[in-house]
């Protein structure tokens, strides 16, 4: 299995080679050169398998470079019971005869990004242990993101995490998430500013080339390749638990931010697996719907980003999305590469003209957005209709799968994040908060550690150096 970019400025590579970055030099993302069809035999072998076992066949197609006696252990040291709170590790709630949840939300953070950020945290360690070097990864979050890779790195030989977040700016749940650990290799830099000024130092430190050469600095961002790899295991799980019989076809409803999800629902049915529909859901950042109803790709300006109680699908432009387009541009690189420059210089690009556009039917991909309203009016439909609680990227889902609902066709709701991590939003649609997991409900009271800094780009270059001496 080799790597190429979807710019088409990079000789292939293989799996470790790309593991720690992603970013191809020219800009693009890597991808495989081809991707791994499963024939009818196989998948019907694949459907007895435990999450585990699946996740090893899966991954051996994806990753050639690593003998498989230490892939198996990483997968059973990332996908055990302990840590996603389920033998299943992604766990099938079905509501009625043909309408499932699909549970990815179990993890340590109580967020779909734990299943692809944990084997990243094992997978790294792994391959630094191998060449012996050491990783400083700095990031900047605004809830999500940064508490998944802290928990995926805490510990980790080689590995120290530098996290910036606006200070005061997380819920207080996220908060207490992040600065109750006490491991040793975490440092929650908390800066006097809002989340772009975090982004913001990120660049900036990033683009100081010398200094980042010279402090390993890498990060974890959604563009990882590991990250999308991780996350096909559970479209073929949730499949296998949603059927019967691989002659059935289904559809997936994915609440969508920057299309790492979704792009991996994409992959899993370009292998092979049954899949009839991928059904995109957004919030009032909408970019992506957009693109899917009219072939218009138009990525927003940072101010014209909206703060809604979807927040972790709140983005202006989709860092996966340019993989989505090189498949729907028949793997034509210099096609990426040029409407790459356009969207570089901010600019937007129109496929509808063109003869690419019909591939979006041929890849199942539908979609449509949501608004607080009906997020809200989703949350309080599936409490009295169902008896469940969900949360409000998985509200955005449902109302998005259930307006494209085929008759026939199970539809199955990939489940983002847990409900206790969004209680306004629940209180204010079904009247009282949501339950806390077991295990969580001292976090607000445990003691915190993290550092206070202003918004000054050398101040928090010493901070790391400091500590990477
Ligand atoms: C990150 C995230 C999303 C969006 O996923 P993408 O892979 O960025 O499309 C949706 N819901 C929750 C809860 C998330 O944390």
């Amino acid at each position: 299995m080799h790597y190429i970019s979807t710019r088409g400025g990079m000789p292939p590579k293989s799996f470790s080679d790309i593991l720690l970055s992603g970013l191809s030099p020219d800009g693009g993302l890597a991808i495989p050169e081809l991707y791994p069809r499963i024939d009818a035999a196989e998948l019907e072998r694949w459907r007895k398998l435990s999450y585990q076992s699946l996740a090893f066949e899966i991954l051996t197609r994806f990753i050639d470079d690593i003998p498989e006696t230490d892939l198996r252990g990483i997968i059973e040291r990332t996908y055990t019971p302990e840590l996603f709170g389920n033998a299943d590790i992604t766990p099938l709630k079905t509501l009625e005869p043909g309408l499932h949840i699909l549970g990815l939300s179990n993890g340590p953070t109580l967020a779909f990004k734990d299943i692809a950020m944990q084997l990243l945290g094992n997978l790294f360690e792994y391959a630094l242990e191998k060449t012996g070097d050491a990783l400083n990864i700095l990031g900047a979050t605004s809830g999500d993101t940064g508490s998944s890779a802290e928990y995926a790195m805490r510990g980790k030989q080689r590995i120290r995490v530098f996290m910036l977040s606006p200070l005061g700016k997380m819920s207080r749940f996220q908060t207490a998430q992040m600065f109750s650990l006490q491991d040793q290799n975490i440092f929650n830099i908390a800066i006097r500013g809002v989340f772009d000024d975090c982004q913001d130092i990120v660049k900036a430190v990033s683009n100081d080339h010398q200094f980042k050469q010279k402090y390993h600095i890498g990060t974890v961002n959604s563009i990882n390749w590991a990250r999308i790899v991780a996350q096909i295991i559970y479209y073929f799980k949730g499949y296998f638990a949603a059927t019967h019989s691989n002659h059935e076809q289904v559809a997936f409803a994915v609440p969508s931010g920057n299309f790492g999800n979704i792009c991996a629902g994409h992959v899993a049915r370009m292998m092979g697996l049954p899949i009839k529909q991928l059904i995109l859901a957004t919030n009032e950042n909408d970019v992506l719907d957009e693109f899917f109803r009219t072939g218009i790709y138009r990525p927003r300006a940072t101010m014209e980003t909206h703060h809604t109680s979807s927040p972790s699908m709140d983005i202006s432009k989709a860092s996966n999305f340019e993989r989505f387009v090189f498949d729907l541009t028949e793997r034509r690189a210099d096609k990426v590469a040029e409407l790459w420059r356009g969207v570089d210089r901010g600019e937007a690009f129109d496929l509808s003209a063109t003869p690419f556009w019909d591939n979006i039917r041929r890849f199942g991909f539908v979609s449509g957005s949501s608004h607080h309203a009906a997020r809200i009016a989703t949350i309080r439909k599936f409490y009295q209709q169902y008896n469940v609680i969900v949360d409000p990227h998985t509200a955005d889902g449902l109302k998005v799968g259930l307006e494209h609902r085929e008759t026939d066709i199970p539809l199955i709701c990939l489940e983002t994040a847990q409900p206790a991590k969004f209680s306004e939003s629940i209180v204010e649609a079904i009247g009282c908060e949501p339950d806390c997991p077991a295990g969580y409900d001292n976090l607000e009271n445990l003691s915190q550690r993290y550092d206070v800094k202003d918004v000054d780009i050398s101040a928090i270059k010493a901070y790391i150096a400091e500590r990477c001496e």
